[in-house]
């Protein structure tokens, strides 16, 4: 820390992403839920010599044709429709901007939003997960903070049904509630269709997932004109041109793409599936999962870290969270059919190693 530091940071605890090794020929990256599918062969084709020189020039600011891609998609209009940074960058105008009395989050949730409420100093309320790590909507009904919720949740892959999303919303019509639905697309109810019923509803969504571009860093949200507007004057008093100009022609091509989009998840949730049955067989414990990520563990044989030490010297990248409800699980993403057959064959050879 250098003395110019403003001492309001000096405890700030930054959020730590996974690893991204950047020479990985044999590494098999199971780490931070990215897609193992390239993008869309349309996205490919946008990005253009033509348009590259065009990085000479600003972003459109209103991020068209993006938003007006997503908003076709949602069937909603572009003025409910905000583009950012990835969606961590539109959670963190959310947290500067909706959270005057607070925010409430679980205490197994999104590492990002305890860091968040740190960086702002904004006071957090932890609601904790029950013991088989779901959600009760009804431990939030006294919260007055504004509710962020990943849903499906993050790093349990528990989704929430809608009608509990709907109850969360009319606890109180007063306290916005914010579902992040990174992970939806794998198997999960979106929340979008509740939008005309209830204004205290705003939904953060992500390119990184389901759409394979976590490296051109997009994410949105959907909401009332009002919470639309709200965020706009975050982003155009901090970043107007936040989105670059490859980006939103890459962003609005692979949302356009919808035959590739559904082809993607489908594989991704049926290797999901076959994966988890086989741990199952093995004998791991595995919350039913609506994500592009597993969370597995043997509470009873093995720690978390000894797993994760395992696979990382087979050259299998997951990740573990050191936290104490956490601690006996590691979180897997899924990747290729052939990478989860190696992954699987390791594990069971570290099985085999400790009976
Ligand atoms: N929400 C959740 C629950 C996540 O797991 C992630 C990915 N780390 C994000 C938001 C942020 O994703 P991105 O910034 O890549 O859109």
């Amino acid at each position: 820390m250098s003395r110019f530091l403003n001492e309001k940071y000096s405890s700030l605890k930054p959020y730590v992403p996974g690893e991204q090794p950047q020479d990985m020929p044999r590494l098999i990256k199971l780490n931070t839920n990215e897609s193992p599918f390239p993008p869309s062969k349309k996205v490919l084709e946008v990005i253009t010599p033509e348009q590259s020189s065009r990085l000479r020039l600003y972003s459109d600011p209103e991020c068209r044709p993006l938003t007006d891609m997503i908003a076709k998609f949602y069937k909603v209009m572009p003025s409910n429709v905000i583009t950012g940074n990835g969606s961590d960058e539109i959670l963190s105008f959310c947290f500067q901007a909706f959270c005057p009395n607070g925010a409430v989050f679980a205490d197994i949730t999104y590492g990002f939003y305890k860091v968040f409420a740190q960086f702002y100093g904004i006071d957090a309320q932890i609601i904790p997960l029950r013991d088989d790590f779901t959600i009760e909507v009804d431990d939030y009904a006294q919260a007055t903070g504004t509710v962020f919720i990943a849903n499906p949740n993050a790093p349990t892959g528990i989704a929430l049904t809608l009608d509990k999303i709907e109850r969360l919303l009319k606890q109180n019509p007063e306290r916005l509630v914010i579902v992040d639905e990174a992970y939806v697309d794998f198997g999960a109810q979106s929340a979008v269709e509740l939008l005309p019923y209830y204004s205290n509803l705003l939904i953060v969504q992500t390119f990184s997932k389901s759409r394979s571009l976590a490296g051109a860093r997009l994410g949105f949200a959907i909401g009332s004109d009002e919470l639309i507007a709200d965020l706009n004057k975050m982003k155009f008093s901090f970043n107007p041109y936040n989105v670059n100009r490859l980006s939103i022609l890459a962003g609005a091509a692979a949302m356009a793409d919808v035959k590739y989009f559904d082809s993607c998840r489908k594989e991704i949730m049926a290797i999901r599936e076959y994966t988890v049955a086989q741990l199952k067989c093995l004998g791991f414990t595995v919350p039913n999962s609506s994500t592009n990520f597993i969370f597995a563990g043997y509470p009873e044989r093995f720690s978390g870290q000894a797993y994760y030490d395992f696979l990382r010297s087979r050259g299998i990248l997951v990740r573990h969270f050191g936290e104490p409800r956490t601690t006996d699980f590691v979180r897997i993403t899924v990747g290729l059919r052939s990478d989860m057959d190696e992954f699987l064959s390791v594990t069971s050879e570290f099985l085999e190693g400790i009976e």
